[in-house]
C-alpha cells in the first residue's frame, strides 16, 4: 500500500526531488531554488519576456526556466530535462498552448474542501506516453520543455498551474479561459502551495 500525504504536501519541494532523480544532472538549492522574475510569479499582470505586455487575465501559475543550484550556481532548464510529476495523476487532457501542449492532471489524493487537487504543465512537448486517461504514477515524465518557438516568443519554459475543483470537471471544456473563469475553480500559487 502506498503511503498517503494526508493534508500536507509542499509541491515544489516534492517537485524539485523527483526532477533531480530523473534528471541527474540538476540540482536545487534548498528549499525551492527556483529564481522568479516578479513577472514569472503567480498573478503577474504582464509577461516577462521580449517588451512587457499585460497580460489577459492575471497570471494563473509560474513560469520555471531559471534556478539556483545545490553549489549556488544560477542555472536554466533546459529541453533535455524530463518534466515529471511528483505525485500519482490521470491524464485528463493534453491540449495545445500558444507555445507547445498543455497537459491536464487530476490528483485525486489531495483533497481541500472536497475539491480535488489538478495540475496543468504548460507549453511543453508531451510524453509519447501521455494521452487522455492515462495514469500517472509519482515521478512519471510528464514531457520536456520546448526550444524557443519565434524571436517575439519567450524561451521555453514550464509553465505550472495548480487549482482545487470538483472531480466533476468537464475534460472538454478544460482551456486557458475556463481556468480563469470558471467559478468552481480555485487556483493556488505553486510556491506557497502547502495543503
Ligand atoms: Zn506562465
Amino acid at each position: 500500500m502506498q503511503p498517503s500525504y494526508g493534508s500536507s504536501l509542499d509541491f515544489v519541494p516534492l517537485f524539485n526531488e523527483y526532477l533531480t532523480n530523473k534528471n541527474p544532472h540538476i540540482s536545487f538549492a534548498p528549499p525551492r531554488g527556483w529564481i522568479l522574475h516578479r513577472d514569472m510569479r503567480f498573478g503577474s499582470s504582464y509577461t516577462w519576456w521580449g517588451e512587457s505586455k499585460e497580460r489577459p487575465v492575471p497570471h494563473e501559475g509560474v513560469d520555471l526556466l531559471h534556478y539556483v543550484n545545490r553549489n549556488g550556481v544560477p542555472s536554466t532548464l533546459t529541453s533535455s530535462i524530463c518534466l515529471v510529476s511528483p505525485i500519482e495523476g490521470n491524464v485528463l487532457r493534453v491540449s495545445k498552448d500558444f507555445l507547445g501542449q498543455s497537459v491536464w492532471l487530476r490528483h485525486s489524493e489531495i483533497t481541500s474542501r472536497g475539491t480535488l487537487l489538478h495540475s496543468v504543465y504548460a507549453h511543453i512537448e508531451a510524453d509519447t506516453g501521455i494521452s487522455e486517461g492515462v495514469s500517472v504514477g509519482r515521478g512519471g515524465v510528464i514531457g520536456t520543455i520546448i526550444e524557443k518557438q519565434s524571436s517575439g516568443a519567450p524561451p521555453g519554459h514550464l509553465h505550472l498551474s495548480l487549482f482545487f475543483a470538483p472531480k466533476s470537471l468537464p475534460r472538454d471544456s478544460l482551456d486557458w479561459s475556463f481556468l480563469s473563469s470558471h467559478p468552481d475553480v480555485r487556483l493556488i500559487d505553486p510556491l506557497q502551495s502547502i495543503f
